[in-house]
């Protein structure tokens, strides 16, 4: 499932190819993948409005569009963005296609059908509440370690769950949790609450670390993830623990163990991780 550094290469390329264009055209084959508007309305309220940014929160794109609305997509685990020439053949699952007044389109494929898009303004998504109140961007000056702390101090989950939860932090998953986890030598079964002032820190680092490092390797392309040009993330290659389960660790040597936290499949270190 694309996580922080996927959908941040993705926004990154897409803001090269869209800002300034504007949109000619919208098709939508699959009115299930539209969380708002309606398909009549959607299709109606982009043809002929221009891209002024794009943005990423957590795993979410925006791309803002003269009159304050933005066009907004979440790649749910399967889903990709593509910038094609408007002849080029359709891909299965494609879901939505928008044509640029260059003779391109930016189409939206997505097998599993997990992802979403959406259109309005900030506002009225999270009114309708169907666009979530995301955390702290994690690559942000915003995300200090007291802030890290708070999330931390103030919850009885796992440090794996509190991680996870989107309305804390936003943009990790099980990737980069799992990976920052590892590289501060904490396990992500602990209690986010007992962790010592010193781990917190280490902690803090590491997330920020493990995601510089992603969005310099365009990501991890472990299973669907592709970037806009259908082009895997090299991220994989640098990966510590996830889906490392019963291999040895790297730091330490000791079998890397794989169980189920917070719902999710967790790799980690019980030798070198606390
Ligand atoms: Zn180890």
């Amino acid at each position: 499932m694309p996580e922080l550094p996927e959908v941040e290469t993705v926004a990154r390329d897409l803001r090269l190819e869209l800002v300034g264009r504007r949109f000619v055209s919208a098709w939508v084959s699959q009115p299930g993948v539209l969380r708002f508007p309606d398909a009549a309305r959607f299709t109606a309220a982009l043809a002929g409005r221009s891209v002024g940014a794009v943005e990423r929160r957590g795993k979410y794109i925006f791309c803002r569009l003269d009159g304050g609305e933005d066009l907004v997509v979440h790649l749910g685990m399967t889903g990709h963005l593509r910038v094609v020439g408007g002849d080029a053949e359709v891909v299965k699952h494609t879901h939505l296609r928008a044509g640029l007044d260059d003779g391109r389109e930016l189409r939206f494929d997505d097998a599993r059908r997990f992802g979403r898009v959406m259109l309005g303004t900030r506002a009225l998504l999270e009114e309708r509440r169907v666009l979530p109140a995301l955390g702290v961007e994690p690559l942000s000056d915003d995300f200090t370690p007291e802030r890290l702390d708070g999330l931390m101090r103030r919850t009885s989950r796992t440090v794996k769950a509190a991680l996870l939860d989107q309305s804390g932090i936003a943009g990790l998953g099980n990737i980069y949790v799992d990976e920052a986890c590892h590289l501060a030598g904490i396990r992500p079964t602990r209690r986010a609450r007992r962790l010592t002032r010193k781990e917190r820190a280490a902690l803090h680092a590491a997330i920020r670390s493990v995601l510089t490092k992603a969005v310099a390797n365009r990501g991890t392309t472990v299973d669907d993830y592709r970037d806009l040009w259908d082009a895997r993330g090299s991220h994989q290659e640098e990966l510590q623990v996830y889906g490392r389960g019963g291999e040895p660790c790297l730091r330490c040597g000791a079998i890397l163990r794989r169980r189920v936290v917070a719902g999710r499949t967790t790799v980690c270190c019980t030798s070198c991780q606390r």
